[in-house]
């Protein structure tokens, strides 16, 4: 973060992967983490069973008294998760939508990750929490797509913009540079819904990569008008978790 000028960030776990013994261990670490560092970390909970009955009460309580600002990243969309951990399971069924809407009611905006062959599950999980806020993940990209990703098509996005009023999108890219986005459509995209998008970065294996593709997106946002890319940047995540700037 000091490298790379961040202030501040949201801290999160790995939603589906036991690295503990213990039930909510990462969810603990960072919270704790996070109270060590109260200006700059913004700690979001995903390592919980979203289908156990006590799961929307659990993130009833961590708004509550643990500071959270978010829930995510949810990996039900996920390909290779989905796989592994998460089979049999959907983004859309009952109980992640219980969660999905107590996030809601508690003011949590949720991180999701949704695959193309998981977008219209959570299409239909978004339709199901109206008074929810969620971050769809790396929004520009397709993960599953041949040789590790390319760019996700721009007309579904739009549409996702047009049909969502509470869906913000992530920009964050992993292995394709995200420079695509400094084409006119794109540029016009960000600039005309410049309030629904979310800068991010997605290195999450190697930290000294984190800021691989910084300055590729300082030349996509160089193109907007200051305020859209201060509102990209910084103040709609700010506005989202309803802290002052
Ligand atoms: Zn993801």
């Amino acid at each position: 973060m000091d490298r790379d000028g961040i202030k501040k960030t949201a801290l999160f776990g790995y939603h589906g992967m036991n690295f503990y013994p213990e039930e909510n261990q990462q969810d603990i670490e960072i919270i704790e983490f996070s109270r060590a560092n109260p200006d700059r970390i913004l700690p979001f909970i995903c390592d919980f069973d979203f289908y156990d009955e006590k799961a929307p009460e659990y993130v009833e309580q961590l708004a509550e008294d643990g500071g959270v600002y978010g829930v995510g990243e949810v990996l039900f969309g996920h390909t290779p998760m989905r796989r592994q951990v998460f089979t049999q399971k959907q983004i859309d069924d009952d109980r992640p939508i219980e969660v999905f809407k107590a996030a809601g009611r508690c003011g949590l905006p949720v991180l999701i990750h949704a695959d193309r062959a998981f977008r219209p599950e959570l299409e239909n999980a978004i339709r199901c929490c109206p008074d929810t806020n969620f971050i769809w993940a790396h929004i520009a990209y397709d993960f599953m797509a041949e040789y590790g990703g390319a760019a996700s098509e721009i007309s579904y996005i739009k549409k996702l913009v047009n049909d969502f009023s509470n869906v913000y999108f992530d920009i964050s890219h992993w292995k394709i540079s995200p420079i695509y986005l400094c084409s006119e459509d794109w540029q016009h995209l960000l600039e005309d819904s410049f309030d629904r998008f979310i800068f991010g970065m997605d290195m999450s294996e190697d930290y000294m990569l984190e800021g691989l593709w910084f300055s590729t997106y300082k030349a996509v946002l160089s193109g907007l008008s200051c305020k859209a890319q201060q509102s990209i940047l910084a103040g709609n995540f700010m506005r989202l978790i309803c802290l002052p700037m």
